[in-house]
């Protein structure tokens, strides 16, 4: 089973992620977590996308799809993977179609978390203090917010014309979004 969290930066994609891996027994392939990584440990990846990711800017294509193409051959996602930040555009939800059907798979639910931007700046501001995140500057969470509205929004109408899409609240507790989660996607 194949299922992508689709939501703004601060939605609670992440920490949603970690409890729907868990309960469902499929890795979570956030990346996010993996270009940050591959900055830390100062990879040739990681060098080029530092850049575009401390400007709020999406890393370009090339550079994704060749992460998560790596991240969904292999062994752990046999089963099928949870989806964490991306797509972000549609170009990268057709990449992920064709490289799911070459092998018989495909995206079998999406779920939108719906929320309010003053909910994700406040969130955002709250992170940077407790993670240090260098994209969780202000100038960087509006960008960040520019870009999720302009090129990964679309994505909505995409999925949800494909009738996998299912929205839920995220704007309450951990446990209640969890709730939710857990309606859109049974175990
Ligand atoms: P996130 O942790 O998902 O908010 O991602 C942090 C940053 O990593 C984003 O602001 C982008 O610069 C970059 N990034 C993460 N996922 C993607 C993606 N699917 N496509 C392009 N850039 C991405």
């Amino acid at each position: 089973m194949n299922i992508i969290l689709l939501g703004a930066p601060g939605a609670g994609k992440g920490t949603q992620g970690d409890i729907l891996a868990k309960r469902v027994g499929l890795p979570k392939i956030a990346t996010g977590d993996l270009l940050r990584a591959a900055v830390k440990a100062g990879t040739l990846l990681g060098q080029q996308a530092q850049s575009y990711m401390d400007r709020g800017l999406l890393v370009p294509d090339e550079i994704i799809l060749g992460l998560i193409e790596e991240k969904l051959g292999s062994k752990d996602a046999r089963h099928g993977a949870i989806m964490d930040g991306f797509p972000r555009t549609i170009a990268q939800a057709e990449a992920v179609d064709g490289f799911l059907s070459s092998r018989g798979d495909q995206i079998d639910s999406v779920v939108a978390f719906e929320i309010q931007d003053e909910t994700l700046i406040r969130r955002m501001i709250g992170r940077a203090g407790e993670e240090g995140r260098s994209d969780d500057t202000s100038d960087a969470i509006r960008k960040r917010l520019q870009v999720y509205r302009e090129q990964t929004a679309p994505l909505l109408q995409f999925y949800e014309e494909r009738g996998v899409m299912a929205r839920i609240d995220a704007t309450g507790s951990v446990d209640e979004v969890a709730a939710s989660v857990a309606k859109a996607i049974p175990s």
